[in-house]
């Protein structure tokens, strides 16, 4: 392995062939691969004098090969009326992303009581919690190079992409600050926060496969969301291990959808609906559409009776968000009566659709509006 001595290099985002490549290069036994493995995604450690199991020997080795434990630093964390946690988590050369924790699991994946044996409201069966289960949006970019109109991390442009290792370590660093431990406590992941998952594809993907086998969290309780990157969806249809798909749809017809959504006049909806038809779901398995309503721009009753056209006969269900409002942003957020008829269309044309909750808006926690505080950090 490549050495920088200037730089720390992380062991969060290794795998466990990978780190028990590391230790039989140091002339350890395999298994100390596997103690490594565990130390890292299941007990996440925060520093490597914490494995007390590991020789000394093995520890200084590591040491002088300036190996880290690499979690991001909790730079701020804002608390919301509705209990959820916006963080900034900083890297080591100074940049940051936000990540969001959200009690309850209000994520509008799973917590839309759309999954068998799953209600929003189910009582808690174990008391001792602090939470029946909790979602977790995390970030796969520092910024975002899609540039969709309403969304304020557009704003930021892109910085650059996040490890595999820097994704890992948003879900460690928060799950250590909830006290949290997965499998015990259940815990969704969305990849939804700030960037495009689609365009950091292999750090996206190995993460995953360190969510599973690592973290303790299945892939039934991911979802990663898109903005239509067409030939990544092909990729994630033929992945063993994958999250569930959402797709960013928020316009009914080409013009309208380039206009708010620039990587359209690259793969527009013939070829994203295509690629959405093709894709290969697990039994009861099904697609998510996500669709921002923006007042009197892709939110009337002839917009609601085109996605009805394009999702036809597609195993799918839609989540419909109100805009979440920034400053710089250009539109505006429809009444919840225009929400409603859209909603109400759809459903009677026979797809599921439902309502997000807007979650911690009064912190600029909600979708969209992940971008603030990394600005300010970055400014100051
Ligand atoms: N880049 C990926 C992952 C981000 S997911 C994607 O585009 O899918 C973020 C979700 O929030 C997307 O569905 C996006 O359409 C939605 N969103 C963006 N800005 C928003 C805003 N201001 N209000 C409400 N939803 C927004």
């Amino acid at each position: 392995m490549q050495m920088d001595k200037d730089k720390q290099s992380a062991l969060l985002g290794l795998t466990l062939q990978e780190l028990t490549d590391l230790a039989e290069g140091a002339s350890q036994p395999a298994y100390r691969g596997k103690q490594l493995f565990h130390a890292l995604y299941s007990e996440r450690i925060t520093a490597l004098e914490q494995i007390s199991t590991l020789p000394l020997e093995f520890r200084s080795t590591l040491d002088q090969q300036d190996f880290e434990v690499g979690l991001p630093t909790v730079e701020k964390k804002f608390v919301s009326t509705d209990g959820t946690v916006r963080y900034l988590l900083s890297f080591a050369d100074g940049q940051s992303v936000e990540a969001v924790w959200m009690p309850e699991g209000d994520d509008g994946e799973s917590g839309d009581g759309s999954e068998a044996g799953e209600h929003l409201d189910a009582p808690r069966k174990d008391a001792s919690r602090k939470y029946a289960r909790a979602t977790i949006c995390l970030s796969s970019q520092v910024g975002c190079a899609v540039d969709c109109q309403f969304c304020l991390t557009a704003l930021l442009g892109i910085k650059r992409n996040l490890s595999s290792g820097e994704i890992v370590g948003q879900v460690c660093a928060i799950l250590n600050d909830q006290k949290v431990s997965p499998p015990h406590d259940r815990v969704n992941l969305v990849f939804m926060g700030m960037g495009e998952p689609f365009l950091n594809y292999p750090n996206f993907i190995k993460a995953v496969g360190l969510f599973v086998d690592g973290v303790g969290i299945p892939e039934s309780r991911m979802t990663v969301s898109t903005a239509g990157i067409v030939p990544r969806i092909y990729d994630l249809s033929a992945e063993p291990v994958r999250p569930k798909l959402a797709i960013s749809l928020n316009a009914s017809n080409d013009a309208l959808r380039t206009q708010l959504m620039p990587i359209n006049k690259k793969w527009n909806l013939e070829k994203l609906l295509l690629a959405a038809r093709e894709f290969q779901l697990r039994p009861r398995e099904k697609l998510t559409f996500e669709y921002v309503l923006l007042d009197e721009v892709n939110d009337s009753p002839v917009n609601a009776r085109e996605v009805l056209e394009l999702l036809r006969g597609l195993r799918a269900k839609i989540n419909l968000i109100a805009l979440n409002p920034g400053p710089g942003i250009a539109f505006h957020t429809p009444a919840q009566q225009r929400v409603l008829e859209f909603q109400r269309i759809l459903v009677e044309g026979g797809i599921p659709a439902f309502i997000r909750r807007p979650r911690g808006r009064d912190i600029f926690a909600a979708c969209g509006q992940l971008k603030r505080t990394a600005e300010l950090a970055n400014v100051s």
